[in-house]
């Protein structure tokens, strides 16, 4: 199984002020209230504290239908991987290669059943976070592609699997946008849909891809390239690091 590595593009403007709300109105935040989350490898707590507030903004944005539709109003690329569509159960073609992202997050988004416990059946799979100390790596998050499943079984979709992902430490309260919540929320997103599946092929100048739009949605709360947000976001004039 191969490791991708996050690569993700920062952008002078953002679309959206810092303070966008953490999570979205209505009934799509169950799951996010109720998903499990296993942190391990932190060894200092204010890090794995930012990680723990990152959480739950990254599971209420990738949830909200708004953040979901800002990536395709901004006409993003899709790369999938060569499994994520047999292993969905779906046919492979381009409306379903284009739209797969879209159904996924819809049907994790669905909100849990009264019965989620009693059945063993949530709306949300489990996440498993690990904290790895790179210093002279350049990675922000990594994560295996493939590892969540969201299926077809012939009755009903199904969703199969973890969330898994690594975060370096190294550059957790590193300074200026590694500091904030929201950054860190932006690359978590970005590595769940690594996890199902999506992926980003070496640039050819062809336009954007759909896991990096979704992670810069995420920052954006939706408003990522809107014309009429155009401020800075703060912790993007804080100089740093940039890849
Ligand atoms: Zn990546």
């Amino acid at each position: 199984m191969s490791v991708s590595m996050s690569r993700r593009k920062f952008f002078g403007v953002c679309g959206a002020s810092a303070a966008a709300v953490a999570t979205v109105g209505g009934g799509t935040v169950r799951a996010a209230n109720s998903v499990r989350v296993d942190y391990k490898g932190f060894d200092v707590w204010a890090d794995e504290a930012l990680i723990r507030r990152a959480v739950p903004i990254a599971l209420g944005r990738i949830q909200s239908k708004a953040v979901r539709q800002n990536v395709y109003d901004v006409g993003a690329r899709y790369a999938l991987s060569g499994r994520v569509l047999k292993n969905s159960n779906m046919t492979d073609n381009e409306k379903n290669r284009k739209n797969l992202l879209w159904h996924q997050l819809s049907i994790l988004s669905q909100p849990n059943s009264p019965n989620d416990d009693k059945t063993g059946r949530r709306a949300f799979p489990d996440i498993y976070i690990r904290g790895v100390f790179e210093p002279k790596a350049n990675w922000l998050g990594r994560a295996h592609l493939d590892k969540v499943v969201v299926k077809w079984d012939g009755t009903e979709w199904v969703q199969e699997g973890d969330f898994d992902l690594q975060i370096n430490t190294h550059f957790v309260n590193s300074g200026g946008r590694y500091n904030n919540a929201e950054e860190w929320a932006s690359t978590i997103a970005h590595e769940m849909l690594h996890n199902l599946g999506h992926q980003h092929p070496e640039d050819d100048g062809g336009g954007e891809w759909q896991i990096d739009a979704l992670n810069m949605a995420v920052l954006c709360g939706g408003h990522y390239g809107h014309a009429d947000h155009k401020h800075v976001c703060s912790f993007h004039r804080s100089g740093g690091h940039d890849w």
